[in-house]
């Protein structure tokens, strides 16, 4: 389906900076991976360090993007979450599937610390789930008191997916994890984290895989192997 009426209008008032280049392999809520760091870049009128003054109190933020990578593939008011094995379907509303009436993202991240250099705003951030160039339509500090809600029911989402492969790198990706790690310090726990979560799609799961799978990050290529059911083995890490 496409757009409902009403449009409402926004500006963007950013936009991130992420290791993921791509859909595949980008975690699947944010804080997933703490190893995941990023930017907002602040841009246009919103570019002024007054919108930020003593934003800096807060360890976390939200982040409210648009969906940009899928938006154009319209949505479906049923869709099949990963969480669910990808073959039941359940409401788009039930779900933080992308594919929504207004492709509209919320992500909870940290607030590393922010920049003003050369007259631009940039917030460092981490845990993030986003994709390279995601707009940022507004940002608002995370508040424990009523955000956090220990007791919420979640349902089929109550508890973090309980994939936890273990990874191991070949002789020359610790080569190149050495190789790259100056410019790129975190990008070992990045690969390990990216890779423990499982991103192969839902159905894969459990099964034998002989498959070599690809990723991006940063302007790396990454190749990847299952082992066994519970372990993987990363193959290659090079340059784009
Ligand atoms: N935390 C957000 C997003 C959850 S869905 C929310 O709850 O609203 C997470 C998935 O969104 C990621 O796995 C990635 O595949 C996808 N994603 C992230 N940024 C995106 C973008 N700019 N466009 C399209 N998809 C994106």
């Amino acid at each position: 389906m496409s757009n409902i009426n009403n449009a409402i209008t926004f500006n963007y008032i950013g936009h991130v900076l992420s290791p993921f280049k791509e859909k595949f392999a980008i975690p699947r809520q944010p804080g997933l991976v703490s190893a995941a760091q990023g930017k907002v870049v602040l841009t246009g009128d919103a570019n002024n360090a007054d919108l930020v003054k003593e934003l800096s109190q807060f360890s976390h933020i939200w982040l409210l993007f648009v969906f940009h990578g899928t938006q154009t593939q319209g949505w479906k008011p049923l869709v099949r979450p990963p969480r669910l094995g990808g073959n039941k379907k359940i409401g788009v509303l039930a779900t933080r599937s992308t594919f929504r009436p207004n492709p509209i993202g919320m992500s909870v991240v940290k607030l590393l610390s922010i920049e003003v250099k050369n007259q631009q705003v940039i917030l460092h951030i981490s845990g993030l789930d986003l994709l390279d160039k995601t707009p940022i339509v507004d940002i608002k500090p995370y508040v424990p008191y009523s955000d956090a809600l220990p007791d919420a029911q979640a349902g089929f989402a109550q508890a973090p997916p309980a994939i936890n492969l273990s990874v191991v790198f070949s002789d020359s990706a610790q080569l190149a994890l050495k190789e790259f790690s100056e410019k790129w310090p975190e990008l070992a726990p990045l690969i390990e984290q990216v890779l423990a979560q499982d991103p192969r799609p839902a159905y894969k799961q459990g099964k034998n895989d002989e498959k070599i799978y690809g990723m991006t990050l940063y302007d790396l290529n990454i190749e990847w192997q299952m082992q066994n059911l519970t372990s993987l083995l990363v193959t290659k890490i090079s340059k784009i």
